[in-house]
């Protein structure tokens, strides 16, 4: 596994104020969040509207879940991270590990599971640690077993250097 230098901003835990800057990124985020739930109640309505619309919707979302799914990430691929949001509680976020901090890793915005409310920011955050331990490391795989030729290959490959041979004898004796 490649080594990561974790970044963190501020200390969660402790007490922290509110910079401009923050308050500025959570308005951003409201508004965008408002954008996205304006955009989901249209498509929710013209889905009502049409049933072939709802149903290449469902399988679309199938599709994406079965992707998700099988990028499933192994626990010590994944870091933990201590944040504080815009509300001021503290949560615990998980990223891949080689993202070097939680924003980065898409944790633009989240949900606050106090005040439940969404699109709130992360302004302090630590790295906790991995999720699991790595597992020891394992016996190097095995080479895979030489491919067997056909026949049939074999054959073409004989002529073809009886080919070069022939040419290479008749450029010598030219
Ligand atoms: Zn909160």
């Amino acid at each position: 596994m490649r080594e990561v230098e974790y970044r963190s901003n501020g200390v969660p835990l402790e007490e922290y104020t509110l910079s401009r800057w923050d308050h500025r990124r959570q308005k951003q985020s409201e508004e965008t969040s408002e954008r996205v739930q304006q955009q989901v109640d249209e498509d929710n309505a013209k889905c009502r509207a049409d049933p072939a619309r709802a149903e290449r919707r469902r399988q679309a979302f199938e599709t994406v879940a079965r992707l998700m799914q099988s990028f499933k990430k192994q626990d010590h691929e994944i870091t933990r991270w201590r944040v504080r949001l815009y509300c001021g509680h503290i949560i615990e976020t998980e990223a891949h590990y080689t993202y070097t901090d939680p924003i980065d890793a898409g944790g633009y915005s989240k949900r606050c599971p106090e005040c439940r409310k969404d699109g709130l920011t992360i302004v302090a955050f630590e790295p906790i640690g991995l999720r699991g331990e790595p597992p020891e490391a394992r016996e190097p795989a095995p080479p895979p077993p030489p491919k067997k030729s056909s026949r049939a290959e074999l054959e073409r490959r004989v002529t073809a250097l009886e080919r070069e041979n022939e040419r290479l004898r008749a450029e010598l004796n030219g």
